[in-house]
Parts: structure tokens; sequence; C-alpha cells
């Protein structure tokens, strides 16, 4: 591992920022104190802060050697800043201070990480061009923070050629890495299909439509889409969580409701698939006589790494943590995330970055975000805009 040395012994100060932010989490659009705190430190390290980019978003500008104003020679690097609604079971010396509030994501250390990238790079600047720190809040909970800054012109105000993501990453040893090329997390759409019937008496169901039975038909007929419809190549999952129908024993009733979510790798496959969702509801609620009438609700898209990419972080990796440091078998996960909107915009990629094989899982209430991550992290931040904006030779 070729950690950087001054990071190295940033540890200690970098973990009692980490510490500090665990202690006082936020959830999203609450990050008042959160980013209170990263505008005080950026500050103090004389960077240039731009504040309220969703809410309560924070920008930090730092220029190389020669900043040249070209847009070729720009980088975005992105921490997201929120905690999640839940009480804390750690009983750590640190641990939150507020109740149904937990860093139990390592947000905390994703702040740090960039933190700590960024007071180095504006000591040193060993590159040419611009940086842009980005720290979104409301990353959790479908919050989308990432679109909101960008809905408040991040990437108006702020020009810059690509954008990059790191998430900690339990279960994958610590010191090592992996980026996926192309789909590295899935994108979670909420779907609702209204069945309209004929309600009636129990006792006279030929006098009815009845929406409790096209219910049925559509929750088994829906099973097929993705063991029949999809490219064995491809993924998706479709779960059906809701049902809801009726109100007393004797009656059938006007209306049921299905719902559920769909989880998909790729934008066609997503568009598609919300079709046929439709599509197969009409038609197995059809053979009752019923309507069907579907609403979705959009959440992240799937998170798309851009190949060359891709490709580029993952010889950075290999620079910084060795061969050994770069994972290439983890597969990607049906969970989302809203980086996956800045990748929408702008090239780039999102790295995990492994948090420990016995870590405990992200959201569970024993997480606590690996400290020994800190130097590993920032010094990728740091060794990737280096790659990126290299300085001219002589
Ligand atoms: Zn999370
Ligand atoms: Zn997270």
């Amino acid at each position: 591992m070729e950690l950087i040395r001054e990071l190295e012994l940033a540890k200690k100060k970098m973990t009692s920022w980490r510490r500090h932010l665990h202690q006082n989490p936020e959830i999203a659009y609450e990050e008042m104190q959160t980013s209170d705190f990263v505008t005080n430190k950026l500050q103090s390290f004389g960077i240039e802060v731009h504040r309220g980019l969703g809410k309560t978003g924070v920008v930090g500008v730092i220029h190389g050697q020669d900043s040249g104003g070209d847009i070729t020679s720009s980088i975005g690097i992105r921490a997201d800043m929120d905690a999640l609604p839940m009480d804390e079971q750690t009983n750590l010396a640190y641990a939150s201070t507020h109740p149904n509030r937990m860093h139990a994501c390592g947000h905390d250390g994703h702040t740090t990480m960039l933190l700590g990238a960024a007071e180095y790079l504006a000591r040193r600047r060993h590159f040419n061009g611009t940086v842009y720190c980005i720290f979104q809040p409301a990353e959790e909970g479908g919050n989308a923070g990432a679109r909101s800054m960008i809905e408040d012109g991040l990437f108006d105000r702020f020009q810059m050629e690509s954008v990059w993501g790191m998430h900690n990453w339990p279960g994958l040893e610590a010191g090592r890495a992996l980026v996926h090329v192309g789909p590295a997390m899935a994108g979670a759409d909420i779907f609702i299909l209204t069945i309209e019937g004929a309600g009636g008496h129990a006792a006279m169901p030929h006098q009815t439509k009845d929406p409790i039975v096209a219910a049925g038909m559509v929750t088994v007929a829906l099973q097929t889409l993705v063991s029949r419809q999809l490219d064995p190549f491809d993924h998706a999952v479709i779960s059906l969580t809701k049902l809801e129908a009726g109100s007393a024993f004797n009656v059938i009733p006007d209306i049921a409701t299905v719902g559920g979510t769909l989880r998909t790798m790729k934008k066609t496959t997503r568009k598609d698939f919300l079709q046929q969702i439709e599509n197969v509801a009409q038609t197995a609620a059809r053979v009752t006589g019923c309507q069907v009438s579907m609403e979705v609700r959009p959440g992240y898209p799937p998170t798309i790494n851009h190949e060359a990419d891709a490709l580029f972080a993952r010889k950075v990796i290999s620079d910084v943590l060795g061969k050994d440091g770069l994972d290439t078998d983890l597969t990607p996960t049906m969970g989302a995330e809203d980086f996956s909107y800045m990748l929408q915009q702008k090239e780039g990629a999102y790295i995990w970055l492994g948090a420990g094989k016995d870590s405990p899982k992200l959201h569970s209430s024993l997480y606590d975000f690996n400290d020994e991550l800190l130097p590993i992290g920032a010094s990728l931040w740091v060794r990737m805009v280096e790659a990126k904006l290299p300085q001219q030779a002589g």
C-alpha cells in the first residue's frame, strides 16, 4: 500500500473529526451543524466555500497550480453527510447523543475522508486545474440530496468534467477497493396498481366485478415477468410488498391495490419493465372485468459507472492499494444510491472501499465506520485528483 504519508500522520486528527460527526448525526436536509463543521474546516484550509445548494449542501473549490478555467481540467469529488433516523446500540464512547439519529451508513467517515483530502490538496496543489469538493445532504431514504444540489445549479455554477463518489463497504477487506465497469447499484421504483371493480354482496358474486380475484391474478402474473421476460444476463427484481382490499367479511370491495418495487440495472430495462408491469396487470385484471391504473413513484435511477472512468479508477486503486488491493469479484447490489443522478449528467464512477470482512452491516444499529479507512480513502481521493489533473512536465 502506497498511502500518502502526511495523510497517515493526519489519521488521529481525522479520527477526532469523524467521531465528532458520529456523535452529532443529522438526517436529510437537517445537516446544519454538519455543514457548519465542513465549512469551518474548509475555510481553515484556505478553501473557497459555497453553501446552500440542496439546502445544506457545501462545495469547496480548490485551484491547482494552473487553474486555467478549462473544463477538461476539473473534477468533482463527492461525499454524503446525512445520518439515519434510528437509534444507535453500539455503546461507544462517541455514540450518537441524539435519539433516533445515527450515522449507520458511514457518511460521517465519507465526509471526513473528503475533508482530509481537501486539506492536503489545498496545501500541496500538485495538480493542474480545479477540484470541486462536494458535500451533499440527504442521500438516505429517497430524499435525493444529489438531485437537489443539481437542481440548485451544482453543474452550472461549477463546471466539472467528471464526478466521483466513494462508499465504505462492509464484507470487503479494509484496504481493498472495487469499481464496477458499468452498473454498480440498482435503480428502485415504487409502483402502485389500483384495481377497480364493482363491489357487492359476498353472496351474489355474479353481480360484481371482484377486484380481489383480479389482485390475485395480477400478483401471480407479475411473477413471470423477471423469470420469462428478462434477458438472463440482465438483472431485475420485482417484489410485491403491499396488498390491500376490503373492509367487511360479507362485502366484495370496489377496489384492491397491489404495490411493490421494481429494481433494475439498466435504463432500458427500467422503462420496459414499468410498461410491462402495467400491461401484464391490465391483461390479468381484464379476465374479471376490472380496470387497472398504475402510479409510479420514481426512485433513484441505477448507478452506472462510465466504462473508461471505472478502468481509470481501477488503475489508481492498484497504484495506491497495490495489485491485491483491487477487488474485481464483488457483484453489484440491488440497493440504490442517489449518486446515480450525478453520473447521469457527468462522467465518473462510484468506488466501494472495503470496510472489513467483519464490519457490522450498513444500516445496522451496531455499525460504526472503520477509522482505519480515513487515510486510505483520503489518499485515494488525492491520487485520483492528481492522476486526472496531472501537472504539465517542466
Ligand atoms: Zn445508507
Ligand atoms: Zn450510505
